[in-house]
C-alpha cells in the first residue's frame, strides 16, 4: 500500500485566478492530481465535462448530498459547487497529493473535516488588479460581476486564519510558489501578510458599486 497524499485547499477571491494557477501547476506534476467539481452554473465557452467541472443539474446535485457524496459543497455567487468525496479519497489512498481548488465556505468546511488540510490562500497584487482580471475575462456580465466583487472583502477576511498565503502577481511564478508551499519550501512571510490587511484596507476604503462596475466594464472591454 502507497503512503497516503496529503491533502491541500486553495482558495481565495472569485477571479484572482486559483484555478488558472493550479491548473498551471499540476499539468506539471502528475504526482499532484486536482479534484474536479460538480457545479449547477453551465458550462462557459472551452469548459470541457470532467475537466473543468461535472455539470449537474440541481436534481443531481441535491441527489448527492442525501447521498452524502460530498466532501464539501456551498452556494457562491448563486449557483451551487461541490467537491466529490469518493475520488479524492481515492487519490489520495493511491498515493496522490490532492488539491481542492474551491471558495472559501466550502474550504472552512474541508478544514473542519480534515484537520492535517494545509490551506493556500491566493491574493491580487492589488484592488484594481482584482478587479481588472475579473472584468476582461468576459465570462459575467454586470451584475455578476457587481455580485462577486461585493463578496470579496468577505473572503479576504477569511484569508487571515490560512497558513499559507500565495500572491498572484504572475501566472507562471504564482504555480512556481504553489509547489514551493506544498513541496514544504516556502513560508508565508510578512510582505503577503502586509499585503491582505492592505486589501482588505483598499476594499474597505472603495465599496463595489453597480456604477463602479460599469465604469470599469466600460475602461476594460473597449
Ligand atoms: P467559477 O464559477 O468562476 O468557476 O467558480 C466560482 C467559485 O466557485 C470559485 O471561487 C471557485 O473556486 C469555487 N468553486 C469551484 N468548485 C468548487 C467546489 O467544489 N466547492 C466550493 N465550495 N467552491 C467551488
Amino acid at each position: 500500500m502507497p503512503k497516503p497524499g496529503k491533502l491541500f485547499v486553495v482558495s481565495g477571491p472569485s477571479g484572482v485566478g486559483k484555478g488558472t494557477i493550479c491548473r498551471l501547476f499540476t499539468s506539471k506534476r502528475p504526482d499532484v492530481w486536482m479534484s474536479v467539481s460538480c457545479a449547477t452554473r453551465a458550462p462557459r465557452p472551452g469548459e470541457a465535462e470532467g475537466v473543468h467541472y461535472f455539470f449537474v443539474s440541481d436534481a443531481e446535485f441535491d441527489r448527492m448530498i442525501a447521498e452524502k457524496g460530498f466532501l464539501e459543497y456551498a452556494n457562491v455567487h448563486g449557483n451551487r459547487y461541490g467537491t466529490p468525496r469518493s475520488a479524492v479519497e481515492k487519490k489520495l489512498n493511491e498515493g496522490f497529493d490532492v488539491i481542492l481548488e474551491i471558495d472559501v465556505q466550502g474550504a472552512n468546511q474541508a478544514i473542519e473535516r480534515y484537520p492535517d488540510i494545509h490551506g493556500i490562500f491566493v491574493l491580487p497584487p492589488s484592488r484594481e488588479e482584482l478587479l481588472r482580471r475579473l472584468i476582461v475575462r468576459g465570462s459575467e456580465n454586470a451584475e455578476q460581476i457587481c455580485r462577486r466583487l461585493r463578496n470579496v472583502p468577505g473572503e479576504l477576511v477569511r484569508g487571515e486564519s490560512y497558513p499559507s498565503l500565495l500572491l498572484n502577481d504572475n501566472k507562471t511564478a504564482a504555480a512556481q510558489r504553489l509547489g514551493d508551499i506544498i513541496d514544504g519550501r516556502f513560508e508565508t512571510t510578512a510582505r503577503e501578510r502586509a499585503l491582505l490587511q492592505e486589501l482588505e484596507r483598499q476594499f474597505e476604503a472603495e465599496p463595489v458599486t453597480p456604477e463602479s462596475v460599469e465604469a470599469l466594464i466600460q475602461k476594460y472591454r473597449r
